[in-house]
């Protein structure tokens, strides 16, 4: 049976983390070609590099710090290099629990560089192979912290929420060429970024919104890209898919 996403090629960021390592696998797993990029957690490049090995791939991996623009320039510079990349998950991502009025401007820009300029400058770059080629799927990983407005996440929230404005502009430059764009709104779900917040108030607080009275599962955010990528459907663009368990409704 032919795999779903055979013959695609898609660049993931943030690739050794929580969500990024279990999309890598799962695109992998449907036979799409990979270029990951990530900053830390060797150990955690190589696991995933030896479960990628056994399936019949390709992939390259890219160590940079998006924070920076001369890594993001570096990004840019392989990219120019492609004839085709597909899709596109922009998944990287900070966060720094702080009440609004102790925000620095260091961790603004920090958690704006890394979270919306990076996912901005990629897709600039990618759209203009997805456009000659007349194919493309983009999915920012936003969060619900936009649409709820997470009180003691400022930074991090306005850089959700602009990701969701990009998601819709990118949507409408890329509709004459059929490259669709998407967002998704995760609530709290449990990988590295969230182990803090889950323990302290803010993970017990976050339940009692929720209508469902629980986190949400790694598997729920890669089922959700899956849906967007797959082909399964083709005509969803500039839109967020929410995945907060009902959080804000409740
Ligand atoms: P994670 O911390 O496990 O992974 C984040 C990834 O981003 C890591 O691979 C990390 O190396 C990469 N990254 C961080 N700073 C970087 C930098 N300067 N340069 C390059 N890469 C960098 O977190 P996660 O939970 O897997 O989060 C993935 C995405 O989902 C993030 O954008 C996050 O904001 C978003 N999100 C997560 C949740 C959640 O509950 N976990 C909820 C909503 C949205």
């Amino acid at each position: 049976m032919k795999k779903k996403l055979q013959g695609k090629i898609a660049l993931i960021t943030g690739a050794s983390g929580g969500f990024g390592k279990s999309l890598a696998l799962s695109l992998a797993k449907e036979g799409c070609d990979l270029i990951l990029i990530y900053k830390r957690n060797i150990e955690q490049m190589r696991i995933l590099e030896k479960k990628l090995k056994l399936l019949e791939i390709k992939f390259d991996i890219i160590k940079a710090d998006v924070s920076k623009m001369s890594q993001i320039t570096k990004i840019l510079k392989y990219i120019r290099k492609k004839k085709k990349i597909d899709i596109l998950i922009n998944n990287a991502g900070i966060n720094k629990v702080t009440d609004f009025e102790k925000i620095n401007s260091k961790d603004w820009d920090n958690i704006m560089n890394v979270n919306l300029k990076s996912a901005f400058f990629l897709t600039q770059e990618v759209f203009k192979i997805m456009k000659k080629n007349k194919f493309g799927r983009i999915v920012n990983i936003s969060s619900g912290a936009a649409l709820y407005h997470g009180p003691r996440t400022a930074h991090y929230a306005i850089s959700k929420a602009g990701l969701i404005s990009m998601t819709k502009l990118i949507a409408r430059f890329g509709a004459p060429y059929n490259i669709l764009c998407n967002a998704i709104a995760p609530g709290i779900i449990e990988t590295n970024l969230t182990k803090k917040e889950i323990r302290g108030s803010g993970g017990k607080n976050y339940i009692d919104m929720t209508l469902l009275k629980r986190f949400g599962r790694i598997s729920d955010v890669v089922s959700s890209v899956l849906f967007l990528i797959s082909g399964d459907q083709n005509y969803m663009t500039g839109d967020v898919m929410n995945i907060t368990g009902g959080a804000y409704l409740g």
